[in-house]
């Protein structure tokens, strides 16, 4: 028995071409994208403008493979986390995220990670395979019916901070958000999505060559090689050097300023020398800061800082006119928060 073909792997024109070739007109090509895409149809029977025949024609050639949220858990802050089921069974999480002024969603763009940072809960989950570009779109538009039903409003941010490393699934995360912000997708300006990588320089200055309009920011956690090596094996391969030239080349590139992500550890990196490590790697490309509290993984051993180490670090950057935000965590008793995705019910 041949395997029917994912029907949302094909573009528009692929699919005009496919009801050419049925003998029917190509502009049912366009009518059966705008359901798989813009309407976000699971089912062909939910297309309801295409004729019984059609829809049944094209059940013999396609499926849509799809995602099913499996559990969804509520944190005491509104922050929701959804086990999502792809269609070969594997899981990956993502989490809506409600503040007072805006709803993200944190998606997953890899099944497991393979990068081994040390502090991740993520890390723990072997790495199984990247995640299709509709399985990325399919969080989003999941994420943004729970929005529109808990908070009222539909989804104001994405960012990709959930499991897996975005630019080692480089194709089809720009896919997917290609889609997501297209008129025949969710039309969400690219100003409101952040890809959030542990910063491979090469992917970087790719991001750049292909001049994405999206976000970006960098896990840094550390301005000192050594140090960072221990939090993040990366780091050896390609270090903190390499990653600024990349981002130097980012910015000239694109004109936009990069995020730092940053968890200040106790006894890891909460000392003056990381804080005018920090500052002076900073100065060298257009930056901003966004101190991250820590959740401690069972067992993992990592403590968040002291908050005189948090308040040092940020009296030192303002003190240097380098923007900074505190970012307290949320959806930590529902094991949500940043670095906690590892598929735990
Ligand atoms: S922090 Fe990100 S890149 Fe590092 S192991 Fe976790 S998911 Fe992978």
């Amino acid at each position: 028995m041949t395997q029917k073909q994912d029907i949302r792997a094909l573009t528009k024109d692929e699919l005009r071409y496919f009801f050419e070739e049925q003998k029917d007109k190509a502009f049912r090509g366009n009518q059966v994208y705008e359901w798989l895409w813009r309407k976000g149809a699971h089912s062909f029977d939910d297309m309801t403008n295409i004729s019984l025949t059609t829809r049944k024609m094209l059940n013999e050639h396609f499926v849509i493979n799809h995602i099913e949220v499996d559990d969804m858990q509520k944190s005491s802050d509104g922050t929701i986390k959804n086990a999502v089921r792809l269609h070969d069974g594997l899981i990956v999480e993502s989490v809506l995220i409600p503040t007072d002024t805006r709803t993200t969603a944190c998606v997953s763009s890899q099944v497991g990670c393979s990068l081994n940072c040390t502090f991740c809960a993520t890390a723990r989950l072997k790495k199984m395979r990247n995640l299709n570009p509709d399985e990325i779109y399919d969080q989003v538009v999941a994420t943004d019916q729970q929005s529109r039903l808990y908070q009222n409003h539909k989804l104001s941010n994405i960012v990709f901070m959930g499991m897996g490393e975005p630019l080692l699934n480089y194709n089809n995360v720009l896919k997917a958000i290609d889609k997501i912000t297209s008129d025949e997708g969710l039309a969400m300006s690219p100003k409101r999505i952040t890809l959030s990588t542990v910063g491979l320089p090469k992917m970087i200055k790719k991001l750049a060559d292909d001049e994405v309009k999206f976000n970006l920011a960098v896990s840094l956690h550390s301005a000192i090689d050594e140090i960072r090596s221990k939090m993040m094996p990366i780091n050896e391969k390609s270090n903190l050097a390499e990653l600024l030239e990349s981002l130097q080349y980012w910015y000239v590139k694109t004109k936009k300023q990069i995020t730092f992500e940053y968890v200040v550890w106790k006894g890891i990196n909460d000392k003056k020398k990381d804080i005018e490590a920090l500052v002076d790697y900073c100065k060298k490309v257009p930056s901003k800061v966004n101190l991250i509290e820590y959740n401690a993984i069972e067992e993992d051993g990592f403590m968040q800082a002291d908050e005189k180490a948090i308040a040092y670090y940020v009296r030192e950057l303002e003190r240097n006119n380098i923007t900074v935000n505190v970012r307290r965590s949320r959806g930590k008793d529902i094991d949500a928060a940043c670095g906690q995705l590892a598929n735990k019910k």
